[in-house]
């Protein structure tokens, strides 16, 4: 491995999808990039979540790059949602086709930065000791990237092995004639427990929150309809920036409470059956707003799970009553329902019954105690904000990002935070991120980040830091909008709820792409309102040669 230069212009962490478009983007302004990776290779959440039945959730056609019209031409994916495998081959070639791996450290990650402020640079070091000097620092870290262990008693002591998800090993693992526990049933339990049951003898499912999921219809990609959306790709991406969530789908008309019952179910029927994560929600345009229009649409979820579910009392413990329908990211799934039909599926409520320990040859609750002989913890992340605290920032005067946030994150747009100048946040809590296609959001903000660069390098000036003011009211509109909806309601990781002492904060921007895009495009084209610079020193004179 060789040494990282000393001096760059920016060093971007993570390489991910974000970080490698950070790579393309900044790279083509000329700037000189050390890239810092824990992985050992490219692809962030696809390297890193490789559990049996990992795929994405935004069709794949969709969840990829738009950049290039080239790259856009040449990929072609295999199926509606594309396995974790394929979109890990998509990253890989995205990286060879630009050679977006050169400047990158893998299996290195940064433990800390700090603001220079005689330099006007970030200082960054890395576990391995690197010392870099850069004027900008890029946060690729991602959403969800930093996996979160569930805090229970003895897990230490486990006779067998346990797997996280998000953490999964790369040769794959065979249980085939095990007894296997599964925690969890967010998307990356929902997704993994059908194909899990297929193969291990038993599979006993231990649930805290039944979650709202969706058939998603995959199936093999029809090579006239791949070549109809390559010819209008253009105009696709377009509408897709448009729309609210990164995704084209027709904004509702009606509320769910003002049509009659017949057509109420007429429509969410199609939504179902359109196999999408975005349909359901968008199916009526009060059910993220009102409880009751969202009680129409929870009760239809529920009765599905009882058409599918073959004992009732089952059904009824998978049926999702604790938080509205949407507030939790919903879930799309293969014959996740259908599983809990099998003779070597159990599942079990942990709500009631909470787990008290993992012990050398189970998990007991306070009731019961179940023998398996491995355990996949599909228990999620410290999202949003796990990843930029993880490392020791520190800005301006020696705050630090960790006590900055004490009590929550405070961004301006999502993407740079006062007192850290210099120091971007590609979708950092405050912005759409999360709750819209993320590719969509990665684009976008990388693209802003490409142009405050460009505007900084061609007037001279050092740094660019937001304001506590433009923050301030950035955040209270970030909240003001959230407590427009049911979203704050619910125990989710939107909320930091699944992380214990973690603060209660709405993290993502729920305004959708549209409004945050103009807002940031404004901000901008106003010189960046709600920043301020600092102008470059002027450079050391040559020393003489006499
Ligand atoms: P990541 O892919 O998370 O990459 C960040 C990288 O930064 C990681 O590799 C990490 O190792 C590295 N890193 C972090 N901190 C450091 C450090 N201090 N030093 C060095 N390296 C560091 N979104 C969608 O829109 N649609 C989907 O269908 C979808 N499916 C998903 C499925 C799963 C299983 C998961 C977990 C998430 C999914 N997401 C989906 C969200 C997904 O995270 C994003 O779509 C996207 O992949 C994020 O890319 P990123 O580059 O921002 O972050
Ligand atoms: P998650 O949604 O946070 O789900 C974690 C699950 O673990 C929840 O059911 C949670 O219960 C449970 N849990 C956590 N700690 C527990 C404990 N101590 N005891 C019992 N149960 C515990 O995490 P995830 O499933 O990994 O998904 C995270 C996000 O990643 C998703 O929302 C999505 O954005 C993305 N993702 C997408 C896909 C996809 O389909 N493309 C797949 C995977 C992930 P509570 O709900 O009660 O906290």
């Amino acid at each position: 491995m060789t040494e990282p230069p000393a001096h760059v212009d920016a060093v971007v962490v993570g390489a991910g999808f974000a970080g490698l478009y950070a790579h393309h983007r900044l790279r083509r302004l000329g700037l000189s990039i050390q890239g810092f990776e824990g992985a050992a290779d490219v692809g962030g959440t696809w390297w890193w979540n490789r559990y049996p039945g990992a795929r994405c959730d935004v069709e794949s056609m969709d969840y990829s790059y738009s950049f290039s019209d080239e790259l856009e031409q040449e990929w072609t994916w295999s199926e509606r949602y594309a396995t974790q495998p394929e979109i890990l081959r998509y990253v890989n070639h995205v990286a060879d086709r630009f050679d977006l791996r050169r400047d990158i450290q893998f299996e290195t990650r940064v433990t800390a930065a700090t603001w220079d402020e005689d330099a006007q640079r970030w200082d960054i070091v890395t576990d391995r000791g690197d010392r870099v000097s850069a004027q900008f620092c890029i946060m690729a870290t991602g959403c969800l990237s930093e996996a979160k262990q569930p805090e229970i008693d003895g897990i230490d002591t486990f006779g067998g092995e346990i797997f996280h998800t998000g953490r999964w090993p790369h040769e794959g693992v065979d249980f085939s004639g095990l007894r296997v526990g599964v925690i969890g049933t967010g998307s990356s339990g929902i997704q993994s427990i059908p194909v899990i049951a297929r193969q291990a003898a038993h599979v006993t499912v231990f649930q805290r929150t039944p979650n709202f999921t969706m058939p998603a219809k995959n199936a093999p990609l029809d090579p006239e309809a791949i070549r109809a959306r390559k010819a209008r790709a253009r105009e696709h991406r377009q509408a897709m920036r448009e729309s609210r969530a990164g995704v084209v789908v027709p904004m509702p008309e009606d509320s769910a409470l003002r049509v009659d019952d017949e057509a109420r179910e007429a429509q969410f029927e199609k939504a179902w059956e359109s196999g999408t994560l975005y349909g359901m929600v968008a199916a009526f345009n009060d059910l993220l707003v009102d409880r009751d229009a969202n009680d129409t649409a929870a009760e239809y979820v529920r009765a599905r799970i009882r058409e599918v579910v073959e004992d009732p009392e089952v059904a009824e413990r998978l049926s999702p009553r604790n938080h509205p329908f949407g507030t939790k990211r919903p879930c799309l799934d293969t014959e996740y329902y259908a599983t809990y039909n099998r003779d070597n599926v159990t599942l079990v409520d942990v709500r009631s019954t909470p787990i008290v320990a993992i012990t050398p040859t189970g998990i007991r609750t306070e009731t019961d105690e179940f023998a398996v002989d491995a355990i996949v913890f599909a228990t999620g992340f410290d999202a949003m904000t796990g990843p930029l605290l993880r490392p020791d920032i520190t800005g301006v005067g020696g705050m630090t990002l960790r006590d900055k946030w004490a009590d929550g994150p405070r961004t301006y747009l999502g993407i740079a935070t006062a007192g850290f100048p210099n120091f971007f946040t590609i979708t950092g809590p405050g912005s759409p991120s999360v709750l819209v296609n993320m590719l969509v959001a990665i684009e976008q903000h990388v693209d802003w980040v490409g142009d405050c660069i460009a505007y900084l390098r061609a007037r001279h000036l050092a740094s660019i830091d937001a304001t506590v003011e433009a923050e301030d009211a950035w955040v209270d509109h970030v909240n003001a909008v959230a407590n427009l909806t049911l979203f704050p309601t619910a125990n989710s990781w939107y909320m930091g709820a699944n992380v214990p002492g973690k603060p209660r904060v709405f993290m993502p921007y729920i305004g959708g792409l549209p409004r945050y895009t103009e807002t940031c495009d404004a901000v901008a084209a106003d010189d960046y309102r709600g920043f301020t610079f600092s102008p470059a020193s002027a450079p050391e004179p040559e020393p003489s040669r006499s």
